[in-house]
């Protein structure tokens, strides 16, 4: 697919050292830890400015060559591994922060700065800022999360990461570079209104309608004081009835929820997970709570009480909600350091690191289905033999809730990734009806959504695809329901 004429002019733009065809690094790029099987990229090629994509988009169209755009290949979903062979276009050398404003609070990235790079520039530099970052490990890129609407430590309060994109500016799949919002009429990158906000045009599409060169995001001022609770619950019922009323306060910034044997195996237990004993809670939330001051804190924690109080009494179950340095166990509060590497989730299958495998069904979800969906796939997990460790987030305010089934496994056994497939299937097949949408979504979950579909959405969709993307260069192995 990739000739020598097309690589040597491949090679003409971005320079010797940064294409490759060597079989080992193409090995590298063709998988990532999900199940997804292997794919099959010709070429890697490792651009540095926005004028370098352009010219290779311009022959990917003439020569119809596959582009997959790639930073660290983490998402989860088989997202950047290629079925029909072409080009990555890896983006690890565009790393720079280009522009930080104190006073509109937002800062320009190119796309292959990461979460560990964005905290220690805003550490050594703007320490009176924060960004909201992902339970992603540090390696992975601020944009790409960004742009597949992640879900990150203060989603509680200010939902996915989409809704914190200010400005972007993207190369299209035919070539021309762009700017989308304010930033498309001056430098200043602080807001996407009140032009028609054309975003939308690239964020969830998975890579499928551009390449964007720079993203502008919001930081929001560090809070003088920040405290994580932890809260334990009896049963799912005192849970929701926690999740529901926090969600009409301005109590919370921030919250995760884990099932209970998600808990052990963060706490070090080792696979095969023990049983838990009936004395034991069913989940564990952390609430990360902002105050002014410590006045503002207490009566905040006084308010919290109340509702946990309310909560056992209404529900008949407990919950017990403790300040996190007097109950959760030290390896616990370091992982949500965030970013971290959260070891536990990737060695608890394969121990000794051989065969690391790790997937997921993320779901965004409603809130009155939550339980339903956390049960029927806690029942999923167990029956196939897997541990059931199960994330729950209050999201914006309540207005959805993720519930994601976490899978580590090991690629080393036969016959594993196989068996994690059927079990993602299943999964899908018992929370779609729900109203919960993979987010992150893999090529095989698109096919099943596209099943609950408004034709008439697919419709504009493929109208949007086929106008960018006339001839279906960008990532055509994603959202499978656009073929
Ligand atoms: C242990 C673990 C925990 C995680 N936890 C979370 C979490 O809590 N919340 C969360 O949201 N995510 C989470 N993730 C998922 C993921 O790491 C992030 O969303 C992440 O930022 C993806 O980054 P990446 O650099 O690996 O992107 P890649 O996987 O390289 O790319 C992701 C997608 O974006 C496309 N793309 C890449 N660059 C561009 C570009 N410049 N323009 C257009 N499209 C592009 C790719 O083609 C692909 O479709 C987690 C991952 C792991 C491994």
């Amino acid at each position: 697919m990739i000739t020598e004429k097309i690589l040597n002019s491949m090679i003409d733009i971005v320079g010797e050292e940064f294409v490759s065809t060597d079989p080992e690094d193409l090995y590298i790029y063709s998988y990532d830890m999900t199940e997804e099987p292997q794919g099959n990229p010709n070429a890697i090629v490792m651009p540095k400015t926005p004028e370098e994509i352009q010219q290779l988009l311009k022959i990917a169209n003439e020569y119809k060559i596959p582009v997959i755009p790639y930073v660290a290949g983490a998402n989860i979903g088989g997202l950047t591994v290629t079925h029909r062979g072409g080009m990555i276009v890896d983006l690890k050398r565009m790393r720079q922060i280009l522009k930080f404003d104190a006073i509109s609070k937002y800062v320009v990235l190119e796309p292959g700065v990461t979460f560990g790079h964005l905290k220690k520039f805003l550490l050594e530099n703007h320490p009176d800022f924060i960004y909201s970052y992902a339970f992603a490990p540090p390696y992975t890129s601020v944009t790409t999360n960004a742009l597949l609407e992640g879900l990150t430590e203060f989603s509680f309060r200010w939902g996915c990461m989409g809704d914190w994109i200010t400005g972007l500016e993207v190369v299209l799949p035919t070539g021309e570079i762009t700017r989308i919002g304010s930033c498309a009429t001056s430098d200043h990158w602080n807001m996407k209104y009140p032009l028609p906000d054309m975003t939308g045009l690239f964020i969830g599409w998975q890579g499928m309608t551009g390449i964007v060169t720079k993203c502008a995001v919001k930081v929001v001022p560090k809070p003088p004081i920040r405290k994580l609770y932890g809260a334990v619950y009896s049963g799912l019922d005192v849970a929701d009835e926690v999740f529901k009323k926090v969600a009409n306060t301005d109590l919370i910034h921030g919250d995760f929820t884990f099932s209970w044997p998600t808990v052990l195996m963060m706490m070090g237990q080792k696979h095969p997970l023990r049983e838990i004993r009936d004395d034991e809670p069913v989940m564990m939330t952390g609430l990360l709570i902002f105050a002014n001051d410590k006045k503002d804190l207490k009566n905040k924690e006084r308010q919290l009480s109340k509702i946990a109080q309310e909560a056992s009494e209404k529900t008949n179950q407990n919950v017990q909600i403790l300040p996190a340095e007097l109950g959760a166990p030290k390896k616990i509060l370091e992982y949500l350091d965030l970013p971290s590497n959260l070891p536990p989730f990737f060695e608890f299958r394969s121990g000794d690191k051989k065969g690391v495998g790790m997937s997921w069904l993320g779901t965004y979800t409603n809130p009155n289905n939550w339980k339903e969906c956390y049960e029927k796939g806690y029942k999923i997990m167990e029956d196939h033999g897997f541990e059931p460790l199960i994330f729950v987030k209050n999201m914006d305010s309540g207005h959805f809730y993720v519930v994601r089934f976490l899978i580590p496994f090991n690629k080393a056994v036969p016959g594993e990734a196989e068996e994690v497939r059927k079990m993602l299937e299943e999964l899908v097949d018992a929370t779609l009806p729900l109203g919960s949408i993979p987010y992150k979504c893999p090529a095989w979950a698109a096919k099943k959504v596209k099943k609950v579909l408004d034709p008439a959405w697919l419709a504009l969709a493929r109208k949007i695809r086929d106008t960018l993307d006339p001839n279906h260069i960008m990532n055509p192995d994603r959202w499978a329901f656009l073929d």
